[in-house]
């Protein structure tokens, strides 16, 4: 027997790889580095005075750097991207080698490429294939098989089972259509 994966069973299964990824070769964990490198204190904020928001400044700076050489980085900032973190607002992080405010700018433009591309998908004859048979399912499900079969009850089970195998094999459609589209506009991996 096959068994399917839904679409958000592939995304827990991919977050999974992308996590144990991070877990063996974090470049900071392997370096004992402090956590405290990868986050700005809040006495520097860009309000701060003194030298504090030049030490976030530099310490960011540093901390991009050991991302660059970070064998996992793109697991890393993948995860971060679906974790949510970062704030356009709000320059305090840096995960995956990427700024929390480059991480948002990253995910807002992620999330339009993928409208976009929905929309755009929305306009093809699949699409169209999609609406038919959508419709042609629901027909077949307000049918009421019993007012078809004058054959007693055996007629009427079999008439409801052919009605159902009919229903089954538009659904199983609709289900394969839908998958391939949300897998080709991104989704289904959705960060
Ligand atoms: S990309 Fe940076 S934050 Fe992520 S695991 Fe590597 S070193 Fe750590």
């Amino acid at each position: 027997m096959t068994v399917r994966m839904t679409a958000t069973a592939a995304r827990r299964t991919r977050r999974t790889v992308l996590q144990a990824a991070v877990n063996s070769g974090a470049r900071c964990a392997r370096q004992n580095l402090d956590p405290a490198l990868f986050f700005r204190a809040d006495s520097e904020g860009a309000d701060s005075e003194g030298g504090e928001a030049v030490a976030w400044q530099a310490r960011r700076a540093a901390a991009i750097g050991v991302c660059a050489l970070c064998p996992v980085r793109a697991a890393c900032e993948e995860l971060a991207l679906r974790d949510g973190d970062g704030d356009r607002a709000t320059d305090d992080l840096v995960r995956g080698g990427v700024s929390g405010q480059n991480l948002a700018i990253t995910r807002e433009i992620r999330q339009a490429d993928r409208i976009t591309a929905a929309t755009a998908a929305d306009r093809d004859d699949e699409w169209q294939q999609l609406v038919e048979l959508t419709v042609a399912a629901r027909t077949e499900a307000l049918k009421n098989p019993d007012r078809r079969s004058a054959g007693g009850p055996r007629k009427s089970a079999q008439s409801q089972a052919a009605q159902n195998r009919r229903i089954h094999s538009l659904t199983e459609q609709i289900r394969t259509i839908r998958t391939a589209r949300r897998a080709r506009t991104g989704w289904g991996a959705a960060a």
